[in-house]
């Protein structure tokens, strides 16, 4: 059996203020559902990294986990503007997003740096959401799945990583970038077999890691299509942009995740 996540990214929205309002409001919602106790599946939210330590605070329930957008692939030192995976640690941070697609089109983020920064965090005990994911481009050629196992075997063949034994740690988001904050989700059924491909692309390559992989869906899930999403085999959760930002709506994502198979 694998654990359900739900991890909402905040991307770079949101304050001190929004971040207090929200956690009572949030939780309060959860707690009216009877999801907040429930052990069998975890939410995380991914504030901007200056709200990490807010957000930490005004946590009263601490089955809700916290995770960093992003984290430097170097160690400390003369690296402005950069946030090291100690300091994520100091604040208590439990997860990490890396290799948003955001990050990889927007800053250049590349494959090498996606793998210094899983190291980084694994080295540290903060888990790993990896992300991966086509543009249409790539689809529309046909390169949907080979784009995204080259992606997954930059982290899951690197050696060091192998040898670390920590990779069970990694948690995988198949976002589509074309339904990234679009409006445009994947069609479950587009959903579930590029899911498939990747607990297949993993058990090829590391057999030991694919049954227990926890790999989320993202790309515009809202509270009208998440049922169906969550509801497809592979399909273990969600990473939610947009939506997460709305109290309602994220919870009605929470539940559909919850109640999924
Ligand atoms: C995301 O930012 O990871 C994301 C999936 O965004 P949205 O849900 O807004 O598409």
């Amino acid at each position: 059996m694998r654990r359900k996540i739900i991890a909402g990214n905040w991307k770079m929205n949101g304050n001190v203020a929004f971040t207090r309002d929200y956690l009572s409001k949030f939780e309060q919602s959860l707690r009216e559902k009877g999801l907040l106790a429930s052990s069998d599946f975890q939410i995380v939210i991914a504030p901007p990294s200056i709200l990490i330590s807010e957000m930490k605070c005004s946590i009263s329930d601490t089955s809700i986990e916290v995770a960093a957008q992003n984290v430097s692939a170097f160690d400390e030192g003369a690296y402005t503007g950069e946030i090291s995976v100690s300091m994520l640690k100091d604040l208590a941070c439990d997860w990490c997003l890396v290799g948003h697609s955001e990050r990889r089109a927007l800053f250049d983020e590349t494959d090498a740096e996606v793998v210094k920064k899983v190291q980084q965090l694994l080295g540290k005990g903060i888990q790993p959401i990896l992300c991966v994911g086509e543009t249409l481009e790539q689809r529309d050629a046909g390169r949907a799945e080979s784009v995204v196992a080259e992606q997954l075997d930059a982290v899951f063949l690197n050696e060091e990583l192998v040898r670390s034994g920590e990779l069970a740690k990694v948690v995988v988001a198949y976002e589509p970038v074309w339904a990234i904050g679009t409006g445009k989700t994947a069609s479950p059924e587009q959903a579930q077999s590029m899911h498939e491909s990747i607990r297949n692309r993993v058990a090829e390559k590391a057999s030991s890691l694919a049954e227990t992989l926890v790999i989320l869906y993202g790309g515009s899930v809202n509270a009208a299509n998440a049922q169906s999403l969550f509801a497809q085999k592979d399909i273990d959760g969600g990473l939610v942009g947009g939506a997460s930002l709305k109290i309602d709506e994220f919870s009605s994502i929470c539940e559909h995740v919850a109640q999924a198979k």
